[in-house]
């Protein structure tokens, strides 16, 4: 039996991860897909990759058709998916270059299409542990043994965007204990779950969001310094990447794809 890709959401900076990748353009039921996926090999390992925002950067966070991203990797086998993204740190200990891979999310997006269960059929996901922990637990373990600064145990807050927060929104979030902020979490994280696939956030810090209370000298992030930080760690997350894709065991022992109904997935 021919070995399943493994999915990756990703930026740019990611295409020349694949080996020998070839370009596979697909529709779905939801409609178009951010752009094609790639096929290719990470050290020996079939891999698709999908950048979340097009290629050249071109839809923005609140745009991205994620039913139809997540519809597209199914199509091509995925069951398990990897979703790297640039984040900001509500907490002076996550530091900029540090990756955190967030075990819960809080949603504060609005408007986004987030579930593949618009009816007939009525079904309630189990978001209790939204996070894959088969895969969480791999991606610490490695990114530790390659000498990243990786935290785990943190809250995710997915913000609608594109602009980034108030400094009252920013410092709200913080003292409510969670740890960092992005723009592209949800909804592709219960997508993935309601179609049965294991999804893991891995993400970079790359600034400290609106600021830090009582750090004056902090200032509050801008795109550029998001784009600057980012490509000056890509290589860490590209190390991070090929680690977990190397690393991922033959068969899933988590219960992911038990854990819910799965929405049924397209025909390729
Ligand atoms: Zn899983």
């Amino acid at each position: 039996m021919a070995q399943e890709p493994v999915g990756i959401f990703g930026g740019s900076g990611l295409y020349e991860l694949l080996e020998g990748a070839e370009e596979v353009r697909l529709d779905t039921p939801f409609g178009p897909p951010s752009d094609a996926i790639f096929l290719g090999e990470i050290g020996g390992r079939p891999v698709a990759f999908m950048p979340r925002h097009g290629r050249g950067h071109t839809i923005p966070p609140h745009k991205i058709n994620f039913r139809a991203n997540l519809q597209a990797m199914s199509q091509v086998g995925v069951s398990r998916v990897l979703g790297p993204a640039a984040v900001g740190s509500l907490r002076a200990e996550l530091a900029p270059g540090s990756i955190v891979i967030p075990d819960q999310f809080v949603d504060r997006t609005w408007g986004r299409a987030d579930t593949f269960w618009d009816g007939p059929q009525v079904e309630h996901l189990a978001a209790a542990h939204p996070y894959c922990p088969e895969l969480g637990d791999l991606a610490e373990a490695r990114g530790r043994a390659a000498g990243l600064a990786m935290h785990r145990g943190q809250t995710l807050v997915v913000i609608q965007g594109p602009r980034f927060n108030t400094s009252a929104e920013s410092t709200s979030y913080s003292r409510q204990g969670w740890g960092v902020v992005g723009m592209t979490g949800y909804p592709e994280v219960v997508l993935a779950r309601e179609l049965g696939m294991c999804y893991a956030s891995l993400a970079l810090v790359t600034d400290y969001d609106a600021g830090l209370e009582g750090s004056p000298e902090v200032k509050p992030v801008s795109h550029q310094e998001v784009l600057r930080v980012f490509a000056a760690n890509i290589d860490r997350v590209k190390a991070l990447l090929s680690e977990v894709v190397a690393g991922l065991p033959e068969l899933r022992s988590c219960a992911c794809l038990s854990s819910s109904t799965p929405f049924p997935r397209s025909a390729s």
